[in-house]
């Protein structure tokens, strides 16, 4: 079995860890026997049918967000779109979360265009939602918590198409105001949390695999891992999360 991972700008859009969801990711299939080959792809480069079965692409600024915005709308926006109705799966994160929305409007300066995966918006507000995370979660009917980090001004509302992540139990999530944290639609998720996320929240990282596989290899189980360290990990941040709210 062999996963193609597509690391959207890896350069521009990659704060607080996120390119560590990339390597949990390849790890966890590699130690299940699954080949994993990572694709870098940056502004101007195009996104052949079928080559991927797992994008990613992590924060950035709103400065990194308007570059970003441009070559997505233009060169890549529609194939995502149309990965993902045929079953590819995403991880995006804060700035690219936002950039896989309807649209993101800064505090200044023009509204910045997404590629709407998401049906939901974003407008940043005064306030910065700066903390730890701690969100209560469903994937696939398995009961989890997500833990992580954010650190946005943003506030992000959802839309038809798509259901929250979580519910936000520690930490402000969307927009401090309903309660949610996250998008998910088919297998494309959208969260503000950071981290890496994905070494601590291994339940998160198996559902993209399990989803990433169903399409390109039906039927096809995967083994569970001995998590033991990972929900240390994942205990300690909940705890830190405890601690500092
Ligand atoms: N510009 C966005 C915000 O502050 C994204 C920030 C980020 O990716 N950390 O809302």
């Amino acid at each position: 079995m062999r996963l193609v991972i597509c690391h959207l700008y890896p350069d521009l859009m990659n704060i607080y860890g996120d390119r560590g969801n990339v390597i949990a990711l390849a790890k966890r299939c590699a130690w299940r026997g699954i080949d994993v080959a990572i694709k870098n792809l940056g502004l101007g480069d195009r996104i052949s049918p079928g080559a991927y079965d797992i994008f990613f692409m992590g924060g950035g600024q709103d400065r990194e967000q308007i570059m970003v915005s441009h070559d997505l709308c233009e060169t890549k926006g529609e194939s995502i779109k149309r990965e993902i109705e045929e079953g590819a799966c995403a991880l995006v994160i804060c700035g690219g979360y936002q950039l896989f929305g309807k649209f993101y409007r800064p505090a200044e300066g023009k509204e910045i265009p997404g590629i709407g995966v998401f049906d939901g918006y974003t407008i940043a507000g005064k306030k910065r939602f700066i903390g730890n995370v701690v969100i209560e979660s469903c994937l696939e009917g398995r009961r989890t918590t997500i833990v992580g980090f954010e650190n946005h001004s943003g506030r992000t509302y959802l839309g038809k198409k798509e259901r929250p992540l979580g519910k936000t139990i520690l930490g402000y999530g969307n927009n401090g105001e309903d309660k949610t944290e996250g998008a998910i639609y088919l297998g494309a998720v959208g969260t503000y949390l950071h981290g890496s996320l994905l070494p601590k929240n291994p339940a998160l990282a198996d559902f993209l695999i399990r989803k990433a596989l169903k399409r390109k290899y039906p039927g096809q189980q995967i083994a569970e891992l001995d998590d033991e360290i990972e929900y240390l990990a994942h205990e300690h941040a909940i705890k830190r999360a405890k601690r500092t709210h």
